[in-house]
Order: C-alpha cells, then structure tokens, then sequence
C-alpha cells in the first residue's frame, strides 16, 4: 500500500535504462515546452574506465594519464559545443533572451536533438514500495552500471529511513540473500556431500559457474 514520489534529475542515459521499469507513474520535464539547462554529466576520474574484456556489458580498469585526460576534455568538448548549437537554432539563451531579433529560431521540440545523452533531464516518479524493491535489487546491484546503481543506492538510504522494518527485512532476505539456479543448488548439494564439482561437471558455462563461486565467497568473480 506504501507508495513514494521521487523528484529525480538524471543523465539521459540512465534516464533510458530507469524508463524500463514499467511499474511507476512518470511526469518527465517537457523539452518541447521549456529549455534545457546547461547541465551534463562527466564521470569523475575513478569511473572513467575502459571497456571490460570479460563482460560486454561492462567496465574494466581505469583509463590513467593522457587517455583520461583526452577522454575527458572530448566529453565536455562536445557536451559544450552541442549545448552552444542548441542556443543558435533556439535563437535564446537559457534565461529566454533572444539572440538575434532578425531570426525565428528553430522550434524547442526540433533544437533539442542535437544534445548528447549525458545531458541531464527531470521527472517526478511515483511507485509503491513492492515495484521500488524490485528496482533496487536490479539497479543497486554490481551487475548494474554505476551511473544508475549510484540513484538507486540513494534510494535504498530512503528507504531505510521511510520503511525501517520492510528495509531490514529486504535487506535481509532479497539484498544480502542468494539466487541459485537449479544446476547451482546441486552443485552446492554435491559440496555438502564432500564431493568436488567442478564447471565441466556442473553442466555450467564459465561466467555461470564463476558467479556462482563468487556468491559462495570461493573465488573472485
Ligand atoms: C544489469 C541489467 C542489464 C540490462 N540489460 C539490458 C539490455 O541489454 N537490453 C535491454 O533491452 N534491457 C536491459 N535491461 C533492462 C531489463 O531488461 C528490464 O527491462 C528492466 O530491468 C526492468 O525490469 P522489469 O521488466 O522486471 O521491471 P518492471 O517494468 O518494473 O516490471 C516489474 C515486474 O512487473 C511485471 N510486469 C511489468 N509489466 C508487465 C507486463 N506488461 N506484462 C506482464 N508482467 C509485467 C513483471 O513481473 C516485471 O518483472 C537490463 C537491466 C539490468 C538490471
């Protein structure tokens, strides 16, 4: 029965992946009716990683020296020069000064394009608490990306202090618990028994078999 309305300001791009969450009520700021702010995200030097060599949805070490000095100075390079575009076909500014009197400037809905997805955007988004948990255990989890995992860790800090008892007993019983595939459950069942299963017997693929040991604190995933 407990519902929450967040006011949330986010890059386009988590925005993309948050809108798949398809239990919530959302009213997102309008970019065909009012200006975008002059705001975008830049990832700060420890998130600013190379692309993983094990998981294709992922991040590996991170970029160092000149590489993330470049990385960085191309981001905002064009984060700038897109933002500067998008006042030219406006033909204001963001205070809604018109630059030049002799032009039209082009139509909100249509200038808008031309901005790149780390632009941030808002929305109020309602959900009760049933559909937050599942958000939290998907999007405050290490198989999420972290520009999202960072909202939804803040999340699971409001929680805590809005449902104190359904956040220790999430916590306890969805967080901090496990998942175990039906291949996982017998190999665990073969090691009680003091047998050796290994991933070729288990009938698991590698990154299967690697999670699996890294939920049972055997190795590092
Ligand atoms: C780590 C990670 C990686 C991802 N990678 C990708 C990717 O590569 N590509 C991609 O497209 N998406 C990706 N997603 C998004 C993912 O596929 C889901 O769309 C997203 O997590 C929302 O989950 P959901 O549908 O369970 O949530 P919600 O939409 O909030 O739904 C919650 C639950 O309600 C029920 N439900 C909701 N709507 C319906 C309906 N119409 N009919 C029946 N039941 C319904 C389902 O039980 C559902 O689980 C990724 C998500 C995560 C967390």
């Amino acid at each position: 029965m407990c519902e929450i309305k967040f006011h949330i300001k986010l890059p386009m791009f988590v925005a993309r992946q948050w809108i798949r969450h398809r239990t919530a009520n959302v009213n997102e700021y309008s970019a065909r009716y009012s200006i975008l702010d002059k705001e975008f995200y830049i990832p700060t030097d420890e998130h600013l990683a190379a692309q993983s060599k094990i998981n294709n949805q992922g991040r590996g070490d991170v970029l160092k020296g000149e590489e993330a000095k470049q990385a960085l100075e191309l981001l905002k390079r064009d984060a700038l020069q897109c933002y500067d575009t998008y006042q030219t076909l406006l033909n204001e500014d963001a205070e809604g000064n018109i630059l030049d009197e002799n032009k039209n400037g082009l139509a909100r809905e249509l200038a808008r394009m031309n901005l790149p997805v780390n632009f941030y955007t808002q929305w109020y988004w309602k959900i009760d608490l049933s559909n937050l948990m599942h958000f939290v255990s998907l999007r405050a989890d290490h198989h999420s990306q972290y520009e999202i995992r960072a909202y939804a860790d803040v999340i699971l800090g409001i929680m805590e202090k809005w449902v104190p008892y359904a956040y220790d007993a999430f916590m306890a019983y969805r967080k901090t618990g496990a998942h175990f595939s039906g291949k996982g459950v017998e190999v665990i069942k073969q090691m009680l028994k003091g047998e050796k299963p290994t991933q070729e017997t288990s009938g698991m693929t590698k990154r299967e078999w690697e999670e699996l040991m890294a939920t049972l604190n055997l190795n590092k995933a």
